[in-house]
């Protein structure tokens, strides 16, 4: 018996949540072919991984990086962590499909800063996918607001009857083509504008194709509570499976408050069909003219167009050099993006620590000081929240980056080591496993990473890409499950 590669005497941690064994795993061309003891196997390229891990690739379900598959092929922010599937087209914002790209709200420009990186269909932007072939696989949510600037004309209000049809014609060819769900914003103008009705619709549409409703909630602050009702509202109307971004209770007044949400969900869920995900950081960042700063201890600029320079700079400092207030600040900087520290530390443990909760670095790769979870998320929640804090075993956080985001998405075939699967694969050293991103240095790979695969082939080795890019545009193949 022969094989392409074989990864020898490491520690599988296969995706499931089962406990480590030892053993090797074969790989030829783009599938997993063997496990366990394959002494008597022989193969091209022997690598060596005794003391380490040899895990799944991690999928993160949700990024902004759909430019970034063109602009930064190689992916590096995400293959530096052991990322090797990603999910685009969220929080209401998506490049495809683009009808009529003059009517594009400026929200659009924080993942697309070329207006020219945008598709009249999602067809059109898969191909892309596929005949460019960037370092790791995606797949692609259609953003509600993307949808909105195709069918409406004046973005500030709810869509007629007309305007709601159209979207929901467009929605249907896209997911026709491959889109693997729904994302809305209702947080972000122009989503924001939208009644809960045109969310229902958006949902039913997804639903006829088995897909999923994935939203970045009305709020996630004060209203939090309002907003999961709303989109528990959303799933039982239109049947569609509902999955709640990123969830966090934002602001200082709200801190303590997932011990209400996260019943709420645990009660939903044995209803209906539920998910979500979460970032493990005290931080968000978004626009910095969201309104979070009022509720943030400290705001740091992440992206400035006129002032490039002052990235990095905390808000505070800049105002009080500028001799006005905080508000007065955000004004000179716009259009900007900022790192608002909003959150409270047991409120993200507590909910990363929630049975249903699945990894996500909500990452945008833009600017020279971006939120350090654009970089370092899944080696952070490997290192402090295993590791040092022991919030859970390495076998269930693995599983809450692997399995849980394809069986919830119906990626078949990935998140798992099994003979047969797509050979995605991440080799990493539990000892030393860590984020080397931080707030003051963003832009720095992992600690404890030692190879990452995509179908087959390594992408990135000890810090560096290797410049290979067998990544492939991903269709939803399986179907939907609550996890
Ligand atoms: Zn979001």
């Amino acid at each position: 018996m022969h094989a392409d590669f074989i990864i020898r005497g490491a520690d599988i941690i296969d995706g499931t949540g089962a406990p480590r064994r030892k053993g090797d795993v074969a790989v030829s061309d783009d599938r997993i072919v063997a496990t366990g003891d394959l002494t008597h196997w022989t193969a091209g390229r022997e690598i060596e991984a005794k003391g380490r891990v040899v895990a799944p690739g991690f999928i993160d379900p949700h990024v902004h990086h759909d430019a970034a598959l063109f602009t930064h092929p190689d992916m590096e922010f995400m293959t530096n962590q052991g990322v090797t599937t990603v999910i685009n087209g969220n929080c209401g914002f998506s490049i495809a499909p683009v009808t009529r790209p003059e009517n594009l709200p400026i929200q659009l420009r924080m993942i697309a800063s070329d207006p020219a990186l945008n598709f009249p269909t999602y067809a059109a932007y898969h191909k892309r996918i596929a005949d460019e072939a960037p370092a790791v696989n995606a797949a692609c949510l259609i953003g509600q607001s993307t949808l909105r600037a195709n069918a409406m004309d004046d973005l500030e209000q709810a869509a007629t009857a007309a305007e709601l049809t159209e979207m929901c014609r467009l929605l249907d060819e896209s997911l026709t083509e491959g889109a693997i769900g729904v994302s809305t914003g209702p947080f972000y103008p122009p989503s924001r504008a939208s009644t809960t009705e045109e969310l229902i619709e958006l949902g039913r549409t997804a639903h006829k194709h088995g897909k999923l409703y994935v939203t970045h909630m009305r709020d996630e602050g004060d209203r939090v509570i309002e907003a999961l009702e709303e989109t528990f509202t959303v799933g039982r109307e239109s049947c569609c499976g509902v999955h709640v971004s990123h969830h966090k209770c934002a602001g200082l007044a709200n801190h303590g408050l997932s011990e209400t949400t996260l019943p709420m969900i645990d009660a939903e869920m044995k209803l209906r069909n539920v998910g979500l995900d979460t970032t493990p950081w005290v931080a968000s960042s978004t626009i910095l003219n969201s309104g979070r700063h009022r509720q943030a201890e400290r705001v740091i600029i992440a992206e400035s167009a006129p002032h490039p320079e002052l990235a990095g700079r905390d808000l505070a400092d800049v105002a009080r050099d500028w001799n006005t207030d905080l508000e007065g600040a955000i004004e000179r900087l716009l259009p900007a993006t900022g790192i608002f520290f909003i959150m409270a530390e047991e409120d993200v443990q507590r909910i990363m620590a929630y049975e249903h909760t699945m990894i996500c670095s909500d990452g945008m790769p833009s600017g020279s000081h971006p939120h350090p979870r654009v970089w370092g998320t899944f080696p952070r929640v490997l290192g402090r929240y295993v590791r040092d804090v022991n919030l859970f075993t390495l076998e269930e956080a693995v599983r809450r980056m692997t399995s849980m985001p394809a069986d919830r998405f119906g990626l078949g075939g990935r998140g798992r080591i099994a003979v047969g699967g797509f050979a995605d694969l991440v080799i990493f050293d539990p000892a030393t496993i860590a984020e080397g991103a931080t707030f003051e240095n963003p832009i720095q790979p992992a600690h404890g990473i030692d190879r990452v695969f995509v179908n087959g082939r390594e992408v990135f080795a000890f810090g560096k890409p290797t410049g290979n890019r067998p990544g492939r545009p991903l269709n939803q193949t399986a179907p939907v499950q609550v996890v």
